[in-house]
């Protein structure tokens, strides 16, 4: 049986996640905004799934994470896939679980449905949305993952949705992850939470670890990184993007390489992350540059 997430963090002190999932599989041939990236789990594009975590894993991720970021019923609808959740979130599952081999954890990863709650006015009720992330729990379960991590989420509401459905169909551990912007009042979510409240509330709920990711290069992400730990005593998660994406000669391009990323990777250590990894515009090479500049 795997090491458990809170034994491996205890051994090793500092926990290495992958690169972002989205931006890498764009540079292998997925048409952003057209092409639903999770549909590769199950077609003949799931090789170049297998392949992206297993780069992760030889540059020396601890925690990989599924390609199901998006296989919720509500965004599956846009690709005429919702009754594909529960096979998309499996085989996703599987195909990281692979990749991962015996020391490797595997985490299921569930993203924000992109619809707004009822409360705030938007049209979908919490009973429609946590249903939802009960289906995508249990297809990454059937798949075999050894945690959940619950990422990009703007609106904390939607994320304790999802943790409920998690919390309520498995008891492997939750981390969970909040995006923040930088504003002329700090960093706050969307709906304008403090990192310190966030980090509050989602211990509070029972989570095992909490977290920053997406929207923001290094920098800003140490801050959010610092209040975050303020608020908590949880470990705290973090995956920065390779810096704010510009546009050039209309492509995406991040500006952040890999070795910027990990000159600033101390800084998180010292600041009291405890998980670190990459989101957006991060490959391979930007795991392996903070393994090797933190010495792990
Ligand atoms: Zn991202």
């Amino acid at each position: 049986m795997k090491e458990k997430l809170a034994e491996k963090l205890k051994r090793k002190g500092i926990l290495l996640l992958d690169c972002g999932m989205g931006t890498n599989m764009q540079k292998a041939g997925l048409k952003n905004g057209e092409e639903c990236g999770e549909l590769w789990n199950a077609d003949s594009n799931r090789d170049k799934v297998l392949q992206l975590h297993r780069s992760c894993v030889e540059a020396g991720s601890d925690i990989i994470i599924t390609n199901t970021f998006g296989a919720n019923p509500i965004k599956l609808t846009h690709y005429r896939a919702s009754d594909r959740v529960e096979e998309l979130n499996r085989e996703g599952a599987r195909l990281a679980c692979r990749a991962a081999g015996d020391e490797v954890l595997v985490a299921g990863d569930i993203g924000p449905t992109g619809d707004i709650l009822e409360d705030w006015g938007g049209t979908r009720s919490r009973d429609e949305i946590r249903r939802g992330y009960e289906r995508q729990v249990t297809g990454l379960l059937e798949g075999g993952v050894n945690l959940i991590i619950l990422e990009t989420f703007m609106d904390v509401e939607e994320l304790l949705l999802a943790f409920e459905a998690a919390r309520k169909l498995s008891e492997l551990p939750v981390i969970a992850s909040m995006t923040f912007e930088a504003g002329p009042n700090g960093m706050r979510t969307m709906w304008g939470m403090t990192p310190e409240q966030v980090a509050q509330r989602l211990e509070e709920a029972g989570a095992d670890a909490v977290g920053a990711n997406c929207g923001m290069g290094t920098r800003d992400m140490l801050q959010v990184a610092g209040e975050m730990v303020k608020g908590t005593s949880l470990p705290v998660a973090v995956q920065p993007n390779a810096g704010v994406p510009e546009l050039c000669g209309g492509e995406t391009f991040f500006p952040e390489t890999a070795e910027q990323m990990a000159e600033v990777a101390g800084e998180f250590k010292t600041a009291g992350v405890k998980i670190l990894g990459g989101c957006c515009g991060t490959t391979p090479e930007y795991i392996a540059s903070v393994k090797s500049r933190l010495g792990l």
